[in-house]
């Protein structure tokens, strides 16, 4: 905490996984004595800097870049950029923290890191982000290689940005080093499946987590916060699983449909048009479209929050079970608060924590990096199989390591353990270093 002052969400990571330590510190002392809590927290290496570039009028802009390449011991750093005006370096040093544990997760070799900017894609023409992803890769691919450190997406960063990354990457390095990137388009080295990953993942995982405990998806009541790329994948898989998607938001507000999101629809005005949510309401009689309240007020059977962190708080949590939820699903990182989270236990609601939930994304993401070094591409069905048995096997660690450490059913020990010992014995294995 003194380290980090201010850090607000970087710390409440921190408190997070080391609740969930008790009984794994007192099994393996050898944790304690070689310090791998402090040497974990302290990230390997952290890069701020400037990045300048000129908008449509003429002027200087200046924002800042940032990249925490927290952990390499399983294998290259790995997460993904996010550009955003609220990002500062604890937002990215709590996403760099949660993702070495979520890729420890996922059994893939890859290490954790987070990057990102406070640029506001929103704001910006298609000239000014293609100017500002050059600037920003002009002075970060210093630090990139496949083998080394390999940047994805995150909130405000989506194909669209990947494509001027990576553009920058290859001109300055004079390398198509396809793996360095990942999430990039399906002709120039991307996979199938990437797109979909983070969000057809989330619901493969509450499709399991339902089944555990005697339940299944269909008939299901669903909300589904955000409307970015998690959120518009959750919503398509939950609903060709059977469920019903009544509500979704963006920052402006949320809308209900009774009828079941249009995807389709969603997908036009989010994706090709970047739109606002209030439009899909515009344009479907079954919708209404509310800027005041909170989404988390309609009732439903599962919650699945996909658009930022502590979006969904206690007195969210507090309505949600008074409207019995069953289960509640991150599909972003950290959207529930520790008030929430504890609140949705102590009511008997089953919780998957986002760093098992929505693995799926970074999973794909090493799926992909497989497929650029074999110099292959994957078909959809088979791409789609394997993410299915990567969340699976993802449930499966948490439920028995919950259950070996003394709290069955409880996904968030489970994820915070299974994680944590897997990078806390490489870091041993491999000296003060
Ligand atoms: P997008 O930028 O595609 O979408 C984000 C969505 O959340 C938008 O609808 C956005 O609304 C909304 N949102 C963002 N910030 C806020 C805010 N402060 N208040 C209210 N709404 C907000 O991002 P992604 O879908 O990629 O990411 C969503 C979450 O999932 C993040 O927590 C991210 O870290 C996590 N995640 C993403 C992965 C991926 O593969 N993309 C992998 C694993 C986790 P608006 O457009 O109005 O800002």
């Amino acid at each position: 905490l003194r380290r980090n002052p201010g850090e607000a969400e970087f710390h409440q990571a921190v408190r997070e996984i080391f609740d969930s330590l008790g009984p794994v510190l007192d099994k393996n002392p050898q944790y304690v004595e070689a310090a791998v809590l402090s040497r974990i927290c302290e990230p390997e290496r952290q890069i701020i800097f400037r990045v300048p570039w000129v908008d449509d009028e003429g002027r200087v802009r200046i924002n800042r870049g940032f990249r925490v390449e927290y952990s390499s011991v399983l294998g290259p750093y790995k997460g993904g950029l996010r550009f955003h005006p609220s990002v500062y370096l604890g937002t990215i040093r709590f996403l760099g923290f949660e993702q070495i544990f979520k890729n420890a997760l996922t059994g893939m070799p890859i290490g954790g890191a987070k990057g990102g900017s406070d640029f506001d894609p929103h704001d910006a023409s298609e000239g000014e982000v293609m100017r500002f992803c050059q600037s920003f890769m002009t002075e970060l691919y210093r630090h990139l290689g496949e083998h080394t450190d390999v940047p994805a997406g995150d909130i405000g960063v989506g194909s669209r940005e990947i494509g001027f990354l990576f553009g920058q990457y290859k001109r300055i390095t004079n390398r198509h080093e396809s793996g360095v990137l990942t999430g990039k388009g399906l002709t120039w080295g991307g996979s199938l499946v990437r797109t979909e990953a983070t969000g057809y993942g989330t619901i493969f995982f509450v499709q399991r987590m339902l089944a555990t405990n005697g339940k299944s998806l269909d008939g299901l009541r669903v909300t589904v916060s955000g409307s970015g790329n998690v959120a518009i994948y959750a919503i398509e898989k939950a609903q060709d699983l059977g469920a019903t998607v009544v509500a979704c938001s963006d920052s402006s507000g949320y809308v209900v449909d009774e009828k079941g999101i249009d995807v389709a629809l969603l997908k036009q005005i989010k994706e090709v048009e970047r739109g606002r949510i209030s439009e899909y309401a515009d344009r479907r009689d079954s919708a209404t479209f509310h800027s005041d309240g909170s989404i988390w007020e309609v009732p439903v059977d599962v919650a699945v929050p996909c658009a930022t962190q502590n979006e969904l708080n206690g007195q969210a949590a507090a309505t949600l079970i008074r409207n019995g939820v069953v289960a509640v699903a991150e599909g972003a990182n950290m959207p529930c608060t520790p008030e929430a989270v504890h609140s949705f236990q102590h009511a008997g609601v089953i919780v998957a924590p986002g760093k098992a939930s929505n693995a799926g994304g970074v999973a794909t993401s090493a799926l992909e990096m497989q497929q650029n070094a074999a110099r292959d591409s994957w078909d959809f069905d088979a791409t789609e199989a394997r993410l299915q048995q990567i969340m699976a096997d993802i449930h499966d660690r948490c439920i028995e390591t919950a259950e070996e450490y003394g709290h069955p059913g409880d996904y968030v020990m489970g994820a915070n353990i299974a994680g944590f010992t897997k990078v806390a014995d490489a870091v041993i294995a491999m000296g003060v270093v």
